[in-house]
C-alpha cells in the first residue's frame, strides 16, 4: 500500500501531461484552409459555399450556428444562411434542401441539429446529396468511412470524431496497436470515432450504458475517448497511467442560481496528473469540430470540381 502510494507520486512526477490545445490546432487548420481556399478561388473564380440551415430558435443551436458561420467566413467560405420557423413543415425543409442540392454555388449543406420533434431528422439528413453532406452523416458517407483506406482525402467524415483524430495525430505518437476505448456509440461521435481509430490500426473497444465491467475496460485503455454526455463522470480510477484522454463531452452545470460552467465527461483535475495527454473542456474537441466542418466543405468543393 505504502509502495503503491510512493509509486503513484513518482509516476505523477515522471509523466509530463500534455494538454491538447484544440483552440491552437483549429487555428492552424483554419490558417491552412484559408491559403487553400485563396488558391481555389484563383483557379475556379469561386470559393466553397456552405448552406447553414436552422429550424427554430434553440439557444445552444443559435450559439453553434453563429460560431460556425463566423469561422467559415474567416477562412473565406461563402455562407448562405437559411433560418426557418419552428412551425415549418418537414416538406418545406426538404424542398429547401432539394434546391440547395442543385445550387451550383453551394458545396456543403449543414442542417443544425436537433430539429423540432415534428420533423424526422433521418429523413431530412438523407435528403442531402452525399456529395454536399458537410457533416458526413449520410449513409453513403458513413459506408465510405468504414471501407475506405486510411489516407483517403476525399472522405466527408463526421466533424467531431475527425477533430479528435487530428488532435491525436498532433501527438506524433504511433497509434498502431494501441488499445483504444470509445465510451459512447452514437452515430455522430462514438461509432465514427471507433472507425477512425480502427483505421489507425488501434485495437478498438466501444463501450456504452449497457456495458458490464466498464470501468475495468476503460482502465486498460491507452487511448480513452469519452463521449457519453455525463458531467465529470470519468475519474482517475477509470484511467490507466500514461493514457491519452480525449474528452468529447460538453455539459453545462449550474454553479448557483446565476452562474453555470461547461465541463467535459472527464474530471479533468483528478485525471490530468496521471495521463500523458488530455483535452480540456472548453478549448479541446469543440473548436476542432468547427474547423473540421470547414475542412469538409473544402473537400466537398474539391470533390465536386474534381480537384
Ligand atoms: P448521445 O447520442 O447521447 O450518446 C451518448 C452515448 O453515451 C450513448 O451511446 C450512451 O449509451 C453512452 N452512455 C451514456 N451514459 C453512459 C454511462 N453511464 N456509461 C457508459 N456509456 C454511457 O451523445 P453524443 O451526441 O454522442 O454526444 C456525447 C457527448 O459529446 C455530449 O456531451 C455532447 O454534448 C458532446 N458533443 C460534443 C461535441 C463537440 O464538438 N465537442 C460534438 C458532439 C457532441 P447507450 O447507447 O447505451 O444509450
Amino acid at each position: 500500500m505504502v509502495f503503491k502510494k510512493f509509486n503513484d507520486r513518482i509516476l505523477a512526477k515522471i509523466i509530463m501531461t500534455q494538454i491538447l490545445d484544440g483552440k491552437k490546432l483549429s487555428q492552424k487548420l483554419k490558417d491552412e484552409l484559408k491559403i487553400e481556399i485563396d488558391n481555389l478561388k484563383v483557379k475556379f473564380n469561386r470559393v466553397p459555399g456552405l448552406a447553414v440551415v436552422q429550424v427554430g430558435n434553440i439557444a445552444a443551436s443559435n450559439v453553434y450556428v453563429k460560431a460556425k458561420t463566423k469561422a467559415a467566413k474567416e477562412v473565406g467560405i461563402s455562407v448562405f444562411d437559411h433560418h426557418l420557423e419552428e412551425s415549418c413543415k418537414q416538406e418545406e425543409l426538404i424542398n429547401l434542401i432539394n434546391k440547395l442540392n442543385y445550387d451550383k454555388n453551394i458545396d456543403g449543406i449543414l442542417v443544425q441539429l436537433p430539429l423540432p420533434k415534428t420533423i424526422n431528422e433521418e429523413t431530412v439528413l438523407n435528403s442531402i446529396i452525399p456529395e454536399k453532406d458537410a457533416d458526413g452523416f449520410h449513409p453513403l458517407n458513413v459506408g465510405k468511412l468504414s471501407i475506405s483506406h486510411q489516407n483517403d482525402e476525399s472522405l466527408l467524415i463526421p466533424c467531431t470524431p475527425y477533430g479528435c483524430l487530428l488532435l491525436l495525430r498532433e501527438l506524433n505518437t504511433d497509434l498502431t496497436g494501441k488499445n483504444a476505448v470509445v465510451i459512447g456509440r452514437s452515430n455522430i461521435v462514438g461509432k465514427p470515432m471507433a472507425q477512425l481509430l480502427l483505421k489507425e490500426s488501434c485495437t478498438v473497444t466501444t463501450v456504452h450504458s449497457k456495458t458490464i465491467n466498464i470501468e475495468n475496460i476503460c482502465r486498460n485503455a491507452d487511448i480513452l475517448v469519452a463521449a457519453m454526455g455525463k458531467p465529470e463522470f470519468i475519474n482517475k480510477d477509470w484511467v490507466k497511467k500514461g493514457a491519452i484522454i480525449i474528452d468529447v463531452g460538453i455539459n453545462r452545470v449550474e454553479l448557483n442560481e446565476y452562474k453555470s460552467k461547461l465541463v467535459g465527461d472527464v474530471l479533468f483535475d483528478d485525471v490530468k496528473h496521471q495521463v500523458s495527454a488530455i483535452t480540456p473542456v472548453p478549448g479541446g474537441v469543440g473548436p476542432m469540430t468547427i474547423a473540421c466542418l470547414l475542412k469538409n466543405t473544402t473537400v466537398a468543393f474539391k470533390n465536386l470540381n474534381k480537384v
